[in-house]
């Protein structure tokens, strides 16, 4: 079952510069309970598209979208203001790199947790501290009773996280979107969190949408994949054929310049060259052309159209169905 459909998603924000446009033509769907990984250098529009989904960049006005977000059978661009509120309450939850930023430094994290059960249900302080506390031990805090008087401070920046995502989860969501959310922490810690993700996603049957620029992480989790340049969406498919059979050669150069477990390569990973172009100058045709080492001057004249082929999707010319697949 579909829950999440977006076509030609435009997010344009209006400057006292200009209009700049993070977010240019993205379509895609995610089914109940996929996990699906959104990757990309940074500037490539990740964030922006992923608080699209649920129009938090309206907080900041001057923001204008065009283009379709159904949600569950909610037309989510046309939702009023309490609507929104409602969505981003009860269906969405979005959890962010920086844990602390999103807490309330003033009332300790059991608190925090038993307001937001709260808002979504009439239930006393006591049941709702119950609860609480299950959510916290949920996500894996040791001694949750004691741990429910911390205030945010007080706790490393793991159990933030995790109070965190404890935070995200009190209303169940259908979907989660995940910027980032182990980035910060070291790797033990990473693993732990996102061993957290994949149980909730199993035991909720809750879709994710994960952003992140670690690629080793989508193999490890995520069932589907989207790789993002410059606001557009330029590839996509099942994690395992992204990985075996990339045909952007954007994509193509995330994997190769992944550092490899285990491998005693003395060469230098390949680095892309060069960096994401502005906003305010995306180059004329493939917005890749300006980095691409196959860049033809129909590449630098007119952006390629998707081509689709099994389940992968990808956005380039070389891959042009009439001259019969992909040219090597
Ligand atoms: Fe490179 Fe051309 Fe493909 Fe763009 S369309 S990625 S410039 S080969
Ligand atoms: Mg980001």
């Amino acid at each position: 079952m579909t829950l999440l459909k977006v076509e030609q998603l435009h997010t344009h924000i209006h400057t006292n510069k200009g209009r700049v446009s993070p977010v240019r033509g993205v379509s895609f769907s995610i089914e109940k309970g996929e996990v699906t990984g959104v990757v990309g250098e940074s500037g490539s529009g990740k964030s922006v598209m992923s608080q699209s989904l649920i129009r938090l960049l309206d907080r900041e006005g001057n923001i204008e979208y065009n283009g379709q977000i159904h949600f569950d059978n909610k037309d989510v661009l046309a939702l009023s203001e309490a609507e929104l509120r409602k969505l981003r309450g009860n269906d969405i939850s979005i959890i962010f790199q920086d844990a602390l930023s999103s807490l309330n430094p003033l009332y300790t994290v059991g608190n925090q947790i038993v307001e937001a059960i709260r808002t979504h249900q009439s239930l006393s302080k006591k049941t709702a501290r119950k609860q609480a506390i299950e959510f916290l031990r949920l996500t894996g805090i040791p001694s949750p009773e004691t741990r429910f008087n911390s205030y945010p401070h007080e706790l490393s920046g793991g159990m933030q996280q995790r109070v965190m995502i404890a935070m995200a989860l009190v209303s169940k969501p259908k979907l989660l979107i995940a910027d980032e959310p182990t980035t910060a922490l070291d790797v033990t810690i990473q693993a732990q969190i996102l061993d957290l993700i994949i149980q909730l996603n199993t035991e909720f049957e809750m879709s994710i949408l994960f952003i992140t620029h670690d690629l080793g992480v989508v193999r490890e989790i995520c069932s589907s994949v989207k790789v993002m340049y410059l606001g557009q969406i330029v590839e996509e498919g099942p994690t395992e054929t992204i990985f075996n059979q990339p045909l952007h050669p954007y994509t193509k150069l995330l994997l190769a310049s992944m550092p490899k477990l285990n491998s005693d390569r003395t060469e230098p990973l390949p680095a892309i060259t060069g960096t994401v172009p502005s906003l305010s100058n995306i180059p004329k045709g493939c917005s890749f052309s300006t980095r691409c080492p196959y860049a033809t001057d129909l590449c630098r004249e007119q952006e390629p159209p998707m081509f689709s082929n099994d389940g992968q999707r990808v956005q380039c010319w070389l891959y042009d169905e009439e001259k019969g697949g992909w040219l090597d």
